[in-house]
């Protein structure tokens, strides 16, 4: 090995969780680059020294649909606007629009910093970004297209998060009207604009350890049916998400526009299956239902802020039931906690079904282990990542680590750690979030967290200072 080449890792856990349930301890070999060479509930006699791990590690959240530059929102759309409507989803987007139309380049890199840094701080260690916010805000490419695709690469490289950046096509403001001028930033005018932006975000993901490149359309309304198949009805490698369903108003739009409902109508059109992530999909009739979970594509439900804009329930009971999976979503970042997530979309069935058990068969099954292990695997194949074990050979040591001694976790039995910590825990019970073996977050915070805020802090303070100027 020559000077200096990045050293094997053996790190002893006091807890690892399997598919299987927990090995404790544990012991982990990890290569130079943090890639996962043998897990072993015996420590192999060659070693020299352990690296201790002191707490229950599970595998890293995954996050499969944030918008970052949304983070800049968050709660500020909390207040009854002046429209003869009220407050819904619609009214909603507008204020995303004013948003979106003030963001430069380098506030967007702070911005999604500050917020990829929070999401590995709650324990998420991977983003799937749908990234629309192309332009400049006249709506003009920047003389690198992929300016803004690079700062969101950056910024995750920044908190340390792995990116699965899905540059999205967007070309319409609804199903029969053209985009308005507030969408401007968003806009490709050709399905040949959009196919170069992913040549050049995936030339700059190059080597990247922890990027790569996927696929993404906004909606059925926002892209017509064959500039859809164009980008997803053909041969292509890598995961492509979708926005589907979210709102009742848009489902009758579909079907007065294409005779369809949109899931039927994606599910008709275009060869689903485990690479398509839909978003949302909130408003299914039962057979668009059964015909979804038979696809084996993932769909991405975004609790906190489905409630949030109050789109509905996602029927899950149901989907569940006929063999459909899920993935969570931070999506408008109203909150960056997947236990939070985890928890309202629990929640949510119970109240609407009034049952407890909503995704367990056996008698015995734990409700959070279920639910974790769902979320982590079809975030995973979201990503456009294995999906085998967790931690799997040949895999990142991506991890969170749950504080032994936090009341909400301490003398819970091995088999309720994970119904403890999203039940009856929160963010407080992690001891810290580790990407490749190395610590990320310790403690509640970020090792990053002064020169992350720092920025994000001159970005807002210029922003405001730009709203009032
Ligand atoms: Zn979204």
């Amino acid at each position: 090995m020559s000077a200096g080449a990045p050293q094997t890792r053996h790190l002893r856990c006091d807890a690892l969780l399997q598919r299987s349930g927990w090995m404790s301890p544990a012991y982990v070999v990890l290569d130079g680059q943090g890639l996962i060479i043998d897990v072993s509930a015996a420590a192999a006699p060659a070693a020299s020294s352990w690296e201790d791990v002191p707490g229950y590690v599970i595998p890293g959240f995954q996050n499969a649909h944030s918008h970052a530059f949304q983070y800049l929102m968050a709660g500020l759309a909390e207040h009854r606007p002046n429209n003869a409507s009220g407050d819904d989803f619609w009214a909603w987007r507008d204020a995303m629009y004013r948003c979106a139309l003030q963001l430069r380049p380098e506030q967007m890199q702070a911005v999604a910093t500050m917020a990829y840094a929070e999401m590995v701080r709650h324990g998420y260690t991977a983003v799937a970004e749908f990234h629309y916010l192309h332009h400049d805000e006249h709506g003009v490419p920047y003389s690198d297209p992929a300016e803004m695709s690079r700062r969101l690469m950056a910024a995750a490289e920044a908190a340390g998060i792995h990116l699965t950046l899905l540059p999205v096509l967007y070309q319409k403001g609804g199903f029969t009207t053209a985009p308005s001028p507030k969408q401007r930033r968003f806009i490709h005018g050709s399905v040949d604009d959009y196919l170069d932006l992913l040549v050049l975000a995936e030339r700059a993901a190059g080597h990247a350890q922890d990027v790569q490149v996927g696929r993404g359309i906004h909606s059925l309304r926002a892209v017509a049916a064959a500039e859809i198949l164009q980008v997803l009805g053909q041969p292509f490698n890598g995961p492509a998400h979708i926005h589907v369903a979210e709102q009742i108003g848009e489902v009758e739009q579909c079907l007065k526009a294409t005779g369809m409902r949109p899931v039927d109508w994606l599910l008709t059109h275009l060869p689903l299956d485990q690479r398509f992530s839909l978003i949302h999909a909130t408003h299914m009739d039962q057979l668009e239902i059964k015909n979804l979970a038979a696809s084996n594509a993932t769909v991405v439900v975004a609790p906190s802020t489905e409630a949030n804009l109050g789109d509905g329930l996602f029927s899950l009971r149901e989907y569940w039931q006929l063999g459909g999976r899920f993935a969570i979503g931070s999506d408008s970042q109203v909150t960056l906690s997947p236990i939070e997530e985890l928890r309202w979309l629990d929640y949510g069935q119970r109240l609407r079904s009034k049952k407890r058990q909503i995704l367990t068969a056996q008698p015995g099954d734990e409700y959070g282990t279920e639910v974790f292990t769902s979320a982590w695997t079809r975030g995973r194949l979201a990503m456009g990542q294995s999906a085998d074990d967790f931690f799997s050979i040949g895999t990142a040591f991506d991890a969170v680590v749950l504080d032994p001694e936090h009341p909400a976790i301490y003398g819970k039995s091995a088999n309720s750690r994970l119904s403890a910590l999203i039940y009856a825990g929160s963010s407080d019970c992690l001891l810290g979030t580790i990407r490749r073996g190395h610590w990320l977050a310790k403690h509640g915070r970020h090792l990053g967290q002064a020169a992350i805020r720092r920025e994000y802090q001159q970005a807002i303070d210029t922003i405001r200072s730009q709203a009032q100027s």
